[in-house]
């Protein structure tokens, strides 16, 4: 660990460590692997979030979230608003707007005159459930690359989910199973299906109830939703009718698409939404049959719009594909560099 921090010096003052990303003059991580004694943290995806921090700072909702997925695991813990600034040790933090899923935010860290921003995962498009990703300008931009390749250029949510429109007219005697998942695409794609006019019963699976019932209290409101619950559980089994499934729209977690749960539901139609859904083989080896390429994370071109944005000398590249990302921001005259950071392993792609 360098003994001494300088404002001028932005690897003297954030740093990987074992266990995540170290501010020094703070004394805490941002988004650690490991439990530590002070945490900030980004959002609540499982690559981010984690229980067992002596305290966690984060967004008032992200911290919502955290308590539905870990209880009483979670130690003390401060929620607090979006642009609100937040004194720990000598650093000034404050969470601006990450436009990824509900609470997620980027981490602008300013310590003597040097702004570090760390963006956590982010995209540049609209998105229903959260407000949208603020560009902050600094001196080190450290950003995710998830798709940073070009061949990812994500289409119009609304065209995708046209298409699961269009499907349940074409196959009106098929369940269409849409593997999303649970946190943030599942509320997403339900949100884009009501602004698309659709406002039929979307039925859960039962692991993403918990998370679309916090949604709803934050006041994002989903229509009418229910659990599948015990309905047709066995296919010979028609007391509720397995009929109400035929043409319906029904999400689930993406590793049900293929489970023995997914045999309940007449002539299952398998439809997949994630930013990986443009790379054939991942579809296919999602078993889906109608792939939507529906993202939370910034495609080819919102990474590049964004490394403009921030107007930021240095561009840190942490998950994903960083060697194109570097490659295409040193073209644009940032001085870049891959920054190998434990512990992420995305979730809700
Ligand atoms: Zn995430
Ligand atoms: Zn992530």
């Amino acid at each position: 660990m360098p003994f001494d921090p300088t404002p001028s010096d932005p690897r003297s003052w954030l740093f990987t460590t074992p266990q995540g990303l170290y501010c020094a003059p703070g004394d805490f991580h941002i988004d650690p692997a490991w439990a530590v004694k002070r945490a900030v943290v980004t959002h609540g995806h499982g690559d981010h979030a984690r229980a067992g921090h002596g305290a966690t700072l984060a967004t008032r909702e992200t911290i919502e979230i955290m308590k539905v997925r870990f209880g009483e695991e979670l130690g003390v813990t401060q929620g607090v608003r979006y642009g609100e600034t937040v004194g720990i040790g000598d650093v000034d933090v404050r969470l601006v707007p990450a436009g990824h899923i509900l609470g997620s935010a980027q981490i602008v860290l300013d310590w003597r005159g040097a702004r570090i921003v760390v963006s956590g995962d982010f995209k540049r498009r609209r998105d229903p459930t959260c407000p949208a990703f603020e560009p902050v300008t600094c001196d080190v931009f450290i950003t995710e690359a998830t798709f940073a390749l070009p061949v990812f250029r994500h289409p119009p949510d609304s065209y995708e989910i046209g298409r699961l429109l269009q499907s349940i007219k074409t196959f009106p005697e098929r369940c269409h199973l849409v593997g999303v998942y649970a946190l943030g695409k599942c509320q997403r794609v339900i949100r884009l299906l009501r602004e698309a006019g659709y406002d039929g019963r979307i039925w859960l699976h039962g692991a993403l109830v918990s998370l679309c019932d916090l949604y709803k209290r934050e006041g994002i409101d989903l229509g009418d939703i229910a659990p599948v619950g015990e309905m047709g559980r066995n296919p010979k089994d028609d007391l509720f009718g397995r009929d109400v499934f035929k043409g319906a729209i029904v999400l689930c977690p993406p590793g049900a698409l293929a489970d023995r749960w997914s045999r309940r539901f007449p002539d299952p139609l398998p439809v997949a939404a994630s930013g990986w859904m443009r790379v054939r083989a991942r579809a296919r080896q999602r078993g889906a049959e109608l792939p939507l390429v529906i993202s939370d994370h910034a495609d080819w071109d919102e990474l590049r719009r964004t490394v403009r944005d921030v107007q930021a000398p240095k561009l840190w590249v942490t998950h994903g594909r960083e060697d194109a990302l570097v490659h295409q921001a040193r073209s644009m005259g940032v001085e870049a560099e891959a920054l190998h950071v434990a512990g992420r392993e995305e979730e809700g792609a």
